[in-house]
C-alpha cells in the first residue's frame, strides 16, 4: 500500500524514525509521499529520500499554514528547488482558514503561483483545505484544465463537495484516519463514491485512526484507514488495497 501524505521528517518522530518507517515497510505500507511544508522541513526530508529511495518519496510546495508576509520570498526557495530536484508532486498547497484568516490574500496568490508551476512541471498538486472549500474551488475552478492533477489530501467534505472533486477529471480524494472517527462525517459520503477517486494516507504525525486517536499517529496505522474503508465500501481488504494502490501510481506517476 502507499501512504500518500506522511511527515515522515516531523520532530515527533525523532526519538525512532528509522525503526517507525521500517515497521510501516514490513506491515505492507512499502511507500510513503512525503509533503513539505516549509523551507525548514526540506533538509529531513532529503535526507530521507536518500536514506529509503525505494520507499520514500518527497515532494515541494509551502503549505497554507506557512504562508505568511514572507511567502514571496520562501516560495523563490520553493521554485529553486522545484527546478533542481525530482519531485512527485507540487504539496502541500492550499487554503485554511482555520488557523489564520488574516493571510487569506497572501495563501490565495501563493497557492495560484505553486498551481502554475504544476502545470508547467507536469507534477500533480497536493491540496491542503480546512474551513475553505469555496475559496480554494474557486481558484481551482479557474486554473482546472487537462493538464491539471491532484488530490484533496485529508478529505473529510460533503457529498456535494466530493462530487465538485471528481468533476475536474484529475483529481482523486485522501481518505485517512478521519474516516474511523465517529461523527466523521465519511460513513454518509463513501457509500455513494467509486472507489477509482479515492488514495489513502495517514497524514502522521497527525490524525491518528482509531484506536490511537489522539496521540501519534505513524503510517503503519494506513491499515486501520484501509480496514474501515473495506467495511465501509462492503469490499475485501485486497480490493481496497490493489484498486487505491493503482490510483496512487497513477497519480503519482513518477513514483516507482
Ligand atoms: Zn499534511
Amino acid at each position: 500500500m502507499i501512504d500518500t501524505h506522511t511527515h515522515l521528517y516531523s520532530k515527533e518522530f525523532d526519538t525512532d524514525r528509522d525503526a517507525m518507517i521500517q515497521s510501516a515497510i514490513n506491515g505492507g505500507v512499502s511507500k510513503m509521499l512525503m509533503p513539505n511544508v516549509d523551507v525548514d522541513s526540506i533538509s529531513g526530508m532529503h535526507d530521507l529520500v536518500k536514506k529509503f529511495p525505494q520507499n520514500c518519496f518527497a515532494m515541494m510546495g509551502l503549505h497554507p499554514c506557512s504562508v505568511n508576509e514572507n511567502w514571496e520570498k520562501d516560495l523563490l526557495t520553493i521554485k529553486e528547488w522545484l527546478n533542481k530536484e525530482k519531485y512527485c508532486a507540487v504539496g502541500e498547497i492550499g487554503i485554511d482558514l482555520y488557523w489564520d484568516e488574516t493571510t487569506l490574500g497572501f495563501q490565495q496568490n501563493a497557492f495560484k503561483t505553486q498551481i502554475k508551476w504544476a502545470k508547467e512541471k507536469k507534477l500533480p498538486i497536493v491540496i491542503h483545505v480546512r474551513d475553505a472549500f469555496n475559496e480554494c474551488f474557486e481558484i481551482v475552478d479557474q486554473m482546472n484544465d487537462e493538464n491539471l492533477t491532484g488530490v484533496f489530501h485529508c478529505f473529510s467534505g460533503n457529498l456535494e463537495q466530493a462530487k465538485h472533486i471528481i468533476k475536474y477529471g484529475g483529481f482523486k480524494l485522501g481518505i485517512g484516519g478521519v474516516v474511523t472517527f465517529k461523527n466523521g462525517g465519511l460513513d454518509k459520503v463513501l457509500p455513494e463514491i467509486d472507489l477509482e477517486h479515492l488514495i489513502l494516507e495517514t497524514d502522521s504525525p497527525y490524525l491518528a485512526p482509531a484506536p490511537h486517536r489522539g496521540k501519534r499517529n505513524e503510517s503503519l496505522y494506513l491499515n486501520l484507514v484501509a480496514s474501515k474503508l473495506a467495511e465501509l465500501k462492503g469490499v475485501d481488504l485486497k480490493t481496497i488495497d490493489e484498486v487505491t494502490t493503482k490510483n496512487a501510481l497513477e497519480l503519482f506517476s513518477t513514483v516507482k
